[in-house]
């Protein structure tokens, strides 16, 4: 009897298409189904994870995509607790030791503000200059570009001042803000928007002015609550220990959200190539999948849709609303970093110069000492268990906005430039006893001076499209992390709107 009442609230249950089985779609289809609705997950791909793609093969494990996340947003902590992925988290050995390639060596960063300003890693007057910019810093330069879109490189620059220290800002700019953009986004500080790129210190300005001083404040704001005890969010706090992994890599976290997801909850190779909205009590939504390159499509009916593709996917797609036509010409190109990712070992006796810690990141200025990789990850010595013991398995980044044309090369140019970098970097002799190599051509979205126009454009589509919700990493964010909680939020709003619609009172919604 309870298995047939829940049977007819199943088949009672709204349905909700989710397209993409990336780690936003995973998780949005996720927190639906916890919530009791019929999902269907649409992926045009033969294997979901999007860009989590962990690989294990010969007693090797690597990633081609994410290697790495953080617990930072309230999204994950509550997906890492529900699927009892907490035992499977693995914490890279001495992570806080990172490097950056300085005069063509690896020079260790300084892992607090304490430790740069004792370190001879910045020259002196570099040093002076971050700690003027409180009372270098001058309001009347923010009022001038708060309705611009500033790029990183220039809201560096008005922070930390320009003609008068023009030799150590370029320093601060060329040792530390240009390799740890195109570490996280393969983007450069000219061209990235600083709103969208690090909204987190765009906000501090809003609210502080200087940026030293406003992350001082806020972080003595969060330790404490007003009467001086600990407050929640510091006690959370102990669970962000930095970047993590899982055993068996990346793709371990959404391979446990596909296990979630019943057979038919999750078509694989059913790429989406139409999506109707009809307003029609028994049918609001109908989406065309086909196989890739299959032109006999498949139609199902839903009662809202979560989009997770990228945009110049969504560009691709048919919509119709009502029976006409609707046009996506209102969508901005968006423009995409490509990055190959190549995977190589080496014999331990054949690195002489091997280093502990996460990895080493080169800056663009170091291509004049003939590098030519954007950064390389110790992946064996972060995770031992990934090599056996006798190798050092190490990944490396070749491509983004730096070198647009070298992340097309072939694996046997890419190899050579590999072995070149890391011969000058660590020592390592002689060729990599293994090396794969992973080509993106569209690794990330370039959150660049048009972004606002983009994410209004999403924002449009979601007015005119009753139903319709836009998630993943081309909104709020690049990070695992950041996509994670897109996916869950659409997935909060889908609840909301289902709700609303199941007793008549839609808000906004024009009438059919
Ligand atoms: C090389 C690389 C390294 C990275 N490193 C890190 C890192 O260390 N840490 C970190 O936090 N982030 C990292 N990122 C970024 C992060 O991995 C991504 O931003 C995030 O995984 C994106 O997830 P998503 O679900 O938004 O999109 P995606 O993973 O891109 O998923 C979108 C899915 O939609 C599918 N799709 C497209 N069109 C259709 C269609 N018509 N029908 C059906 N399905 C469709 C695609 O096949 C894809 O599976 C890295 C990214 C790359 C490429």
């Amino acid at each position: 009897m309870a298995s047939a009442n829940n049977e007819d609230k199943q088949s009672s249950a709204k349905r909700v298409a989710v397209v993409g089985a990336g780690v936003s779609g995973l998780a949005a289809a996720y927190k639906l189904k916890l919530h009791g609705l019929n999902v269907t997950v649409f992926e045009a791909e033969g294997r979901a994870g999007g860009k989590l793609r962990s690989i294990s093969q010969d007693g090797l494990i690597w990633d081609e995509g994410a290697n790495t996340m953080t617990e930072s947003e309230t999204e994950v902590r509550f997906l890492l607790d529900n699927l009892g992925l907490h035992d499977k988290q693995q914490f890279p050995i001495a992570q806080n030791k990172r490097y950056i390639v300085r005069n063509g060596a690896p020079a260790l960063i300084p892992s607090n503000p304490i430790a740069l300003i004792r370190s001879n890693f910045l020259s002196a007057q570099s040093k002076l200059l971050i700690i003027l910019e409180p009372f270098l810093w001058k309001k009347s330069n923010m009022e001038k570009v708060s309705d611009s879109d500033e790029s990183v490189g220039d809201f560096f620059q008005r922070h930390f001042g320009k003609e008068l220290f023009c030799f150590s800002l370029c320093k601060v700019v060329d040792y530390m803000i240009d390799p740890f953009v195109a570490g996280t986004s393969a983007g450069d500080p000219g061209s990235l928007s600083m709103r969208h790129t690090f909204p987190e210190l765009w906000n501090l300005e809003k609210k502080f002015g200087s940026i030293i001083s406003g992350a001082i404040q806020s972080k003595l704001f969060t330790k404490k609550g007003k009467n001086g005890k600990l407050n929640s969010s510091s006690i959370s706090k102990k669970h962000q220990r930095g970047s993590f992994s899982f055993l068996g890599g990346m793709q371990t976290l959404t391979d446990a959200l596909c296990k979630e997801l019943g057979r038919d909850e999750l078509k694989l190779q059913s790429k989406v190539l139409e999506l109707c909205y009809s307003c029609n009590p028994s049918e609001n939504w109908s989406v065309s999948s086909a196989p890739m390159h299959n032109k006999q499509s498949e139609k199902q009916s839903f009662d809202a849709v979560i989009m997770t593709a990228p945009l110049c996917n969504v560009k691709e797609m048919k919509f119709t609303m009502k029976g006409s036509p609707f046009l996506l010409n209102f969508l901005p190109e968006v423009s995409y970093l490509p990055l190959s990712v190549i995977i190589t070992t080496f014999k331990k006796d054949s690195v002489r110069r091997p280093l502990q810690g996460f990895g080493v990141l080169v800056p663009s200025k170091e291509q004049q000492n003939g590098f030519k990789t954007l950064g390389t990850l110790f992946s064996s010595m972060m995770f031992p268990d990934r090599a056996p013991s006798d190798l050092h398995l190490y990944t490396t980044f070749v491509g983004g906005s730096r070198n647009k044309e070298l992340a097309k090369a072939s694996t046997d140019e890419l190899k050579q430039i590999v072995t070149s970098d890391l011969r000058q970097l660590l020592g390592a002799e002689g060729e990599p006893t293994f090396v794969n190599h992973f080509y993106w051509s569209k690794a990330f979205p370039l959150h660049g001076h048009n972004y606002d126009a983009v994410l209004g454009a999403i924002e449009k589509m979601e007015a005119n499209l009753p139903g319709f919700f836009y998630a993943g990493n081309h909104r709020g964010g690049l990070s695992v992390g950041k996509a994670i909680s897109s996916g869950c939020k659409a997935a909060d709003l889908v609840i909301s709107y289902l709700e609303y619609s199941s007793h008549d009172k839609m808000p906004n919604e024009k009438p059919c």
